[in-house]
């Protein structure tokens, strides 16, 4: 899930809470986080056109039970579902649905979170159902090119924003390469995670560099870009969780769960 939102940003950037894990617990998460993995490579072999999102809940659920974790999203603030799924012009929040049944190219982001032994893991992946247009398909590896150079410079010295400024510039370039105009979400962004799933500090996915606590060991984060295709400005629909593009634009989002250690940025959802 996404953390907070922008009015948020500037009491969370201070980052007087962040919480530092220990080597053992950071492998406690990455137990944690290997479950959420598992489960988002499961609904990318089972979303197919024809599958409800409320078919790949009940997946995701089970998955995550199997495993002796809990579902975090499931009664999150009231969320009814186990797992978020957002088709085409959602971005975030979707909840899954008898009724959404996939279709040939549709884009599905699917958010996924995981509670194992008291830690947690919050990990996103967007898929693309049956045959997707180019467009989509860039769409969609524009957010996940972002995320990897967001997850790359989540160094020790490094600040917060950094990763957020990273984040941005990649998708910039992205929408050069690809001719055109990215719609960066700029309402909700990453967040600090461990034992709770949104956690100081909040991550925006745009601004200027070096500014934010600096990135210690054993701090965790969730980076998680969201694009559109369109504009940036999202509404939320009135079963007060789905976020939409307000020109209905497609969006995608990709999210990992990541540790930043001596020895670099370790991805604890892959
Ligand atoms: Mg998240
Ligand atoms: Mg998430």
């Amino acid at each position: 899930m996404t953390g907070g939102g922008v009015r948020a940003v500037v009491r969370k950037l201070r980052g007087k809470n962040i919480e530092i894990k220990s080597n053992g617990e950071l492998d406690a998460m990455r137990a944690a986080g290997a479950v959420v993995a598992r489960t988002l490579t499961l609904l990318e072999r089972t979303a197919r056109p024809g599958v409800s999102t409320a078919e790949l809940n009940e997946v995701a659920e089970q998955s995550i039970r199997e495993a002796r974790a809990v579902p975090s999203f499931l009664g999150y603030h009231g969320f009814p579902g186990s797992i978020c799924a957002s088709v085409n012009h959602e971005v975030v929040h979707g909840i899954p649905s008898r009724e959404q049944v996939l279709a040939d190219g549709d884009l599905l982001s699917i958010d996924c979170g995981a509670i194992l032994d008291g830690w947690h893991g919050d990990a996103a992946v967007t898929i693309e159902v049956g045959a997707v247009g180019a467009s989509d398909r860039k769409l969609s590896a524009a957010c996940r090119s972002a995320l990897l150079s967001g997850i790359e410079v989540a160094r020790l010295g490094a600040r917060l924003t950094d990763i957020s400024h990273t984040v941005e510039n990649a998708i910039m370039e992205a929408g050069r390469a690809d001719g055109v105009e990215y719609g960066i979400v700029a309402d909700y962004g990453g967040h600090g995670i461990g034992t709770s799933m949104h956690m100081d500090p909040y991550l925006p996915n745009v601004g200027r560099p070096g500014r934010g606590p600096k990135l210690v060991a054993g701090m965790a984060l969730a980076i998680e870009p969201m694009l559109t295709a369109g504009s940036h400005l999202t509404e939320e629909l009135d079963d007060g969780w789905t976020v939409v593009t307000l020109d209905r634009s497609r969006a995608a989002h990709w999210e990992h769960t990541i540790a930043v250690t001596p020895d670099g940025p370790v991805v604890l959802t892959a």
